[in-house]
């Protein structure tokens, strides 16, 4: 029986400190992709890399906006009443059919003008047939192999309680493959910090629960493969809140005039003329030399495998550097927030975890999310013929210690 958790933003050095049952077990710290979430979602189920799957980032520029519907009412899109976006987000969200973990959300600080301009980068839940079908991924290929399994506590609006309250549908005795999803992880990060009693303890209460599961299931099986992990990790926010229409007021601008999307840490931009694109690069070259961070090029696209279609994710994407973010973005104005990622997945404090019951290969300094589906058909007995994974098993392997 393979057991496989999931958990969202769990950190290396939080894992070696607060969750003493995973600590025991066979670990590598796992390098991210350069995105959020959602990339590393696509490519941990699928093993392809972000430039083949399609999905960096939750928004995209495109021609099926939830928003849309906003460009049919005369003069709404000029006004820019904060409960205004905030109402009309609401509304959109309970009228859309959208099943993403993330959903529709609103576009806080983003001029109602631009919304009807992007669209969701997913349209379902990962485990939805209609999950990028013309990609086998890891819930398809459970389907296609016919392995008898249980997926617990996928689903949007993630709980502290969700896998414990939701365990009880696997059946120990019959299923092969069984996926816990905890999400809360990094709610819980991104609320509270790495320092905060709140995430420390619950990351042990995550722990435990994973060590319960492992002693219930070796009851009813013989031999059990225990596989926890995480898509990236967590850096603590430092001030200051970089304000990037102040670096646009130096030059006699406003961020508000461009095509744009402030994420917490990359700022996005589509230009409708060459002035535009002349402007901008100029402004964020100042962020730049004042060493903020930097502006995607073809070395970073080629590096982590980014080669994206610029139309829809950004003709420039800005990268505002660690331990920042941005204020007034279109999540907010993140006053609350304590701790983010996104960040570059070379970074140590941004190392996720890839733990193991069983050996694991030693030839290797890093586990990848790449190497999640590889690893797991292994554990399931299926072959990798035919299906195209750019990752590769790292668990039990010749050289395995
Ligand atoms: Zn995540």
């Amino acid at each position: 029986m393979t057991i496989v958790f999931f958990m969202d933003g769990v950190k290396y050095d939080m894992m070696k400190k607060y969750m003493p049952f995973l600590a025991s077990l066979n670990s590598k710290p796992l390098q991210s992709e350069f995105g959020y979430s959602c990339a590393c979602h696509a490519t941990m189920y699928t093993s392809r890399y972000i430039e083949e799957h399609g999905t960096w980032f939750i928004w995209k520029k495109g021609e099926k906006s939830p928003y849309k519907w906003i460009n049919y009412i005369p003069g709404l899109k000029y006004i820019n009443f904060l409960p205004l976006k905030l109402l009309l987000g609401k509304v959109t969200r309970k009228l859309s059919k959208n099943t993403s973990y993330s959903g529709v959300p609103c576009l806080v600080n983003l001029p109602l003008k631009y919304w009807p301009l992007f669209e969701t980068t997913e349209d379902v839940i990962w485990n939805d047939d209609k999950y990028k079908p013309e990609i086998p991924n890891m819930f398809s290929i459970l389907k296609k192999e016919k392995v008898q399994h249980k997926i617990v506590a996928l689903h949007s609006g993630t709980q502290p309680d969700d896998a414990w309250n939701e365990e009880g549908i696997v059946d120990y005795k019959n299923d092969k493959f069984v996926y816990f999803f905890i999400g809360y992880t990094d709610n819980i990060m991104h609320a509270y910090g790495e320092n905060a009693n709140e995430s420390k303890e619950y990351f042990t209460k995550v722990d435990s629960f994973i060590k319960e599961t492992y002693k219930k299931a070796k009851k009813d099986n013989e031999d059990v493969t225990i596989l926890a992990f995480s898509d990236h990790g967590h850096i603590n926010i430092e001030e200051p809140k970089i304000d990037i229409n102040k670096y646009f007021i130096q030059e006699g601008k406003k961020v508000n005039n461009y095509i744009h999307l402030i994420e917490s840490n990359f700022a996005r931009f589509w230009f409708r003329n060459e002035q535009e694109k002349i402007e901008v690069t100029k402004i964020l070259n100042k962020l730049q030399n004042e060493q903020l961070g930097f502006i995607l090029d073809k070395e970073y696209q080629k590096k982590y495998h980014l080669n994206m279609n610029k139309e829809e994710h950004g003709e420039i994407v800005f990268y505002l550097e660690a331990p920042h973010e941005f204020t007034k973005t279109i999540w907010g104005f993140g006053k609350t927030v304590k701790s983010g990622h996104g960040f570059e997945p070379i970074l140590p404090k941004h190392y996720g975890i890839f733990c193991c019951n069983k050996k694991l290969a030693q030839d290797v300094e890093f586990a990848y999310l790449t190497d999640v589906l590889p690893s797991i058909m292994v554990q399931l007995g299926i072959s990798r013929e035919g299906y195209i994974l750019r990752g590769k098993n790292i668990i039990n392997t010749d050289n395995a210690d």
